[in-house]
């Protein structure tokens, strides 16, 4: 019989979710074991856009500046202005107090492991290693090679096609509000040098999908041009919608580059990703903004509340079999205390924003955005909340 190897914590997965949770369990002293099916340094789709929420998060957790994370080139680019497009209709271009910063998925999902690593934790990786299958009664997780690893708690940290979730013996959300609420994302990457024109910020355009929108993002070396759209959008519709923006951006090579697709949470989050001593964090819970899809800040945060409940949990007394009523509460509270709340009010400014385009398309949104100044820019940030956009 396969011997079963035994720790506090396992996390699948060792994207920004499952390091982060890594390397705050192990640094806090508990014995913990990162499993991910890829070999690190390895490649996401991915714009690679980042929020001063994202950045505030890097200080807090990793103890980063904006200027320690540039010295390591982690932070790639920045960029103070943008622009956001009806069709090919300006509606509003603006500076912006606050940058956004690019980082290559590459470096910073790799440089996040690798603090985890050093904080302790133990990490396997590659294809042996890709887990199969979950028993949520023993705790314990199986790899596609028979391996067996057993903890007191489980992290499902991966990503959006989750095993760990699909695992679960009870349905947490109804598969049809699942997958409704998932997006199709597709990108091509241009080498920036190669481009006809300048492009320095990050432009968003509306109207060339419905229920979606589509991008161009600076990074230092690529422009990365993409669109995503609610998977209740025909598949084949947003491809070709897809396609058309590509020709309509009149960038060289945009519409002869090889396009890459995956999905995205967009509104799909989980109201309770919990069940006994296994919690889901980051896509794997469904947790990437519902109004723009933004997921890495998501990611991380889910990642130290769901380290924070774990925490608490351990320091409690009583054996930890008995701890799950516990844990299933507080990861939850947590999460409505800091999540939930701004997902559901992203939600309904993004079902606002596609119910009016669809009637009315420039005319509304330029109205609404010269009315509400920076406001929406500042929620992005993290600076005000979605709800009713006031000050945090
Ligand atoms: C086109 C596109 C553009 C995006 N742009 C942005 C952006 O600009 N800014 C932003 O904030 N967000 C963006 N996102 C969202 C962001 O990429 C995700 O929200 C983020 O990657 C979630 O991190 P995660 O750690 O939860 O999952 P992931 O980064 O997906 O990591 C999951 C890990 O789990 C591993 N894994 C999976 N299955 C198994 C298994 N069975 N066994 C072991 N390991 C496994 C994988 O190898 C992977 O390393 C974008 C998404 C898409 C699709």
């Amino acid at each position: 019989m396969t011997k079963t190897a035994k720790y506090d914590v396992i996390i699948v997965g060792a994207g920004p979710a499952g390091s982060t949770a890594g390397f705050i369990l192990s640094r806090r002293g508990l014995n913990v074991l990162i499993l991910d099916k890829n070999t690190f340094p390895r490649k996401k789709l991915c714009a690679g856009l980042i929020t001063l929420k994202t950045v505030t998060l890097l200080q807090r957790v990793f103890g980063e500046t904006v200027d320690s994370l540039q010295k390591k080139d982690i932070i790639n680019f920045e960029s103070d202005r943008y622009e956001v497009f009806c069709k090919d209709r300006l509606i509003t271009r603006r500076e912006n107090i606050i940058p956004f910063r690019f980082i290559d998925r590459e470096v910073y999902d790799n440089y996040i492991l690798h603090k985890a690593r050093e904080a302790g934790a133990e990490i396997i990786e590659g294809d042996g290693v890709a887990i199969r299958s979950l028993d949520v009664l023993k705790n314990t997780v199986t790899t596609l090679s028979g391996r067996r690893f057993s903890a007191d708690f489980i992290i499902g940290a991966d990503g959006v096609n989750s095993r760990i979730r699909r695992s679960f013996p009870v349905d947490l959300f109804g598969r049809d509000n699942w997958s409704g609420n998932l997006a199709v994302g597709h990108e091509i990457l241009l080498n920036r040098r190669s481009v006809n024109r300048d492009v320095s910020s990050p432009s968003l355009f509306f109207d060339f999908i419905d229920r979606g929108y589509a991008w161009i993002i600076p990074n230092r070396e690529t422009v990365k041009i993409g669109m995503c759209a609610l998977n209740r959008t025909h598949r084949k519709d947003i491809l070709a919608a897809f396609k058309e923006f590509l020709s309509s951006t009149g960038l060289k090579g945009a519409t002869d580059e090889k396009i890459f697709s995956y999905v995205l949470p967009y509104g799909s989050y989980l109201p309770s990703p919990v069940f006994r001593n296994v919690m889901l964090i980051g896509d794997a819970a469904g947790f990437a903004d519902p109004l723009l899809g933004e997921g890495i800040f998501f990611a991380q945060r889910s990642a130290e509340l769901a380290a924070q409940a774990i925490l608490e949990i351990t320091k409690s007394e009583g054996p930890i079999e008995k701890s799950h009523k516990l844990l299933e509460n507080r990861y939850t509270t947590l999460l409505q205390e800091h999540i939930y709340t701004e997902f559901v009010y992203a939600e309904k400014i993004r079902n606002f924003i596609f119910t009016y385009l669809n009637k009315f398309r420039y005319l509304p949104l330029k109205i609404a955005m010269s009315i509400l100044g920076s406001r929406p820019i500042e929620a992005v940030h993290g600076l005000r909340s979605y709800q009713w956009l006031r000050r945090l």
